[in-house]
């Protein structure tokens, strides 16, 4: 009796352990198939690796042109403007530059007055369009173009990142982009920026522009507050900075200029990529990925 009793306890006992054992592979197999999950659906655009500010942006279908032909009218400023170098006639050393870079655009509220306010303190700096938001916003692309800005390329949409793209997908972000620029400006994009920076030396070879991406990073998508975008500049403001901001925000357009004002009275100077190349007298090639004025360490 006694026996058996304890034979039916050891089945129990065998059972509860299968069990148990059952229940543990169940929940590795589970764990698995949600690490696969996260790892799939990070590929996808709905879980971009850095928040742009794309979604939110894109102007209503019907939205009014932002800017006048008036401004339309300004003679085009020439592509391969040659930076002069200026001096502090103190110490005759050459005084800093850095170049501003906004990507993301053209926002047909932010930009129009981002180029107002660089115009009215004589800088120019560098966009990186989206093709997407370029087709919809022409009068900014030319407005930007006009006043002397470097219009460059960031893809079609924000939506992938190049280096999941097969030819026929590489082909919309960098060709469809560059023919709506090039209808708008008659040139192409200067240099084609990835989205999310997400790019390796493979993709790059298979990109007939340079590749840029920025050696100064304020967050400005992700604190959207003026002063820190501000306080990020002057603190991190080196000779030969690039900057990376957002031209889709109040706070990038109010935060950078503060930095700009401050910098200026300091003796900074503001240029764009073409112009900041030129200085350092680096001849860039297709294919190839910047990070200022040195190579991009990518794999
Ligand atoms: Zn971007």
């Amino acid at each position: 009796m006694r026996e058996k009793r304890s034979g039916a306890a050891a089945g129990r006992l065998r059972r509860s352990r299968s069990f148990l054992l059952l229940a543990a592979f169940s929940l590795c197999l589970l764990c698995l198939l949600l690490a696969g999950v996260v790892i799939w659906a990070r590929h996808l655009p709905v879980f971009p690796a850095r928040a742009g500010c794309v979604a939110a942006d894109l102007p209503p279908a019907d939205a009014s042109p932002a800017v006048t032909a008036a401004g339309l009218q300004k003679p085009p400023y020439p592509a391969s403007h040659i930076y002069q170098p200026v001096y502090d006639p103190a110490s005759g050393e050459r005084l800093p530059v850095l170049a501003l870079t906004f990507d993301d655009g053209p926002n047909s509220t932010i930009t129009p007055r981002l180029i107002d306010a660089l115009n009215e303190r004589g800088i120019h700096a560098t966009f990186f369009m989206l093709g997407r938001l370029a087709e919809r916003n022409p009068e900014v692309v030319a407005y930007a173009y006009a006043s002397g800005h470097q219009i460059c390329s960031h893809g079609w949409a924000h939506e992938y990142r190049l280096t999941t793209l097969d030819d026929a997908g590489l082909a919309v972000e960098v060709e469809d982009t560059a023919r709506v620029i090039r209808n708008i400006t008659g040139e192409d994009p200067s240099y084609l920026r990835p989205p999310y920076g997400a790019i390796d030396k493979k993709t790059a070879s298979r990109i007939r522009f340079p590749l840029m991406l920025w050696n100064i990073d304020p967050r400005d998508w992700d604190s959207r507050d003026a002063e820190k975008v501000k306080q990020h500049i002057l603190d991190y403001a080196f000779d030969g900075g690039v900057v990376l901001l957002h031209d889709c925000y109040e706070s990038t357009l109010s935060g950078a200029m503060a930095a700009v004002d401050e910098l200026q009275a300091a003796g900074w100077q503001f240029v764009t990529l073409a112009e900041y190349y030129d200085l350092f007298d680096i001849a860039l090639q297709p294919g190839v990925v910047y990070r200022g004025a040195g190579l991009a360490d990518i794999d």
